[in-house]
């Protein structure tokens, strides 16, 4: 652990209070648990881990890694260091809106509610945007758009809120608790649940990767491969489960909430009707290309990130100045 330390820190991914911090084993005391969860009795600790080699839109990374499983870290990064000689990982982000429900079970009237909706939207907007998410606007972000969906015979109404760089559950919540009064008012409907959508499928996270690759029975059994697991929810399953050791690690070594980040990404990978891979791989004129896209939805403040002083230490040794950067160098992980 001693070169491991002395390399980061001349990467100028860790500080000597960082090195003193993990060798003396971290937090010491009950007094964080006491504060984020009730019944606390101690701490479960997890390995931490970095993930080297990491080049991703030009810009290098040492990846953080709080996992229990062997051969993570080796194989990502093995991988990674032989992306970084033969190819590159670029990725991007589409969308910039996280999902909010409300739920009218039994609507008076759709058609009048849909009327409705489109004549008050920019002042329900405003009215949310002046009351609970103004920290958002002064952001940057906010509440942006207010959508009816009907499901069967219910109604819902879908709020999109760009959260900047909080990952938002708690924001969304509270605009939509706020919404549901003026909402009932102005539409004569009775609202019933009002709760985010973890399937945000309003901002979805990109990786690629290509890889120049003189092995074309290597190129044509990772495709292969790939297939199999597009057709086959057997199969997907357990290939969605490796690219998710490269993304919950991450997730828990930065403090973002790992079950609401696996929840979108499953739901998405049902979204054409059946589960598939959240990745696709191709092999083409010795090229090897491989595609991520799913929500990723996290946060670089907010929730435990900077509560967590060992995930305060990861996301500064990261440098990953906004929750976008965060979401496309998990993405990015999560692929090789
Ligand atoms: P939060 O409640 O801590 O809110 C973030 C706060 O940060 C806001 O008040 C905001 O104004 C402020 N802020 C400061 N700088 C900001 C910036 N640059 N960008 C955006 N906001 C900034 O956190 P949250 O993100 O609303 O909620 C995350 C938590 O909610 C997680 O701990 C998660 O576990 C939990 N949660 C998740 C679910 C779910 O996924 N279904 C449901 C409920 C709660």
């Amino acid at each position: 652990a001693t070169q491991r330390f002395a390399r980061l820190k001349e990467m100028g991914a860790l500080t000597n209070q960082d090195i003193d911090f993990l060798t003396s084993g971290g937090i010491d005391n009950l007094n964080l648990g006491e504060k984020l969860i009730e019944n606390v009795i101690g701490y479960f600790q997890l390995p931490l881990g970095v993930a080297a080699y990491f080049h991703i839109d030009n810009k290098d990374y040492a990846i953080p890694m709080a996992v229990e499983e062997t051969s993570i870290i080796a194989a990502l990064s093995k991988t990674a260091k032989w992306i970084k000689s033969h190819g590159e990982i670029s990725t991007h982000i589409e969308g910039n809106t996280c999902i909010g429900q409300l739920q009218i079970h039994n609507p008076n009237d759709i058609s009048r509610l849909e009327i409705l909706l489109k004549q008050h939207k920019q002042y329900l907007i405003d009215q949310c945007n002046q009351e609970v998410t103004n920290g958002l606007c002064q952001r940057g972000g906010g509440l942006k758009d207010i959508q009816l969906r009907k499901v069967h015979d219910m109604a819902v109404i879908h709020i999109y809120v760009d959260c900047v760089d909080a990952m938002g559950a708690n924001i969304i919540n509270q605009a939509l608790e706020f919404l549901k009064d003026p909402i009932e008012r102005l539409c004569l409907e009775s609202i019933d649940i009002c709760i985010l959508s973890n399937l945000n499928d309003s901002k979805v996270t990109v990786a690629n990767i290509v890889i120049q690759l003189d092995d074309d029975e290597l190129g044509q059994r990772i495709e292969k491969a790939s297939r199999f697991a597009e057709l086959d929810p057997y199969r997907a399953a357990t290939h969605n489960k490796g690219v998710m050791n490269g993304i919950d690690p991450i997730l828990i070594a930065t403090g973002n909430d790992w079950r609401a980040v696996e929840a979108g990404v499953h739901a998405y990978a049902c979204r054409n009707g059946h589960y598939s891979s959240i990745t696709t791989w191709r092999y083409c004129d010795r090229k090897l290309t491989g595609q991520f896209k799913a929500p990723i939805t996290v946060g670089t403040v907010g929730g435990v990130t900077r509560l967590h002083p060992t995930a305060k230490l990861c996301l500064n040794m990261l440098g990953v100045k906004h929750a976008n950067e965060l979401a496309r160098v998990i993405a990015a992980v999560g692929l090789v």
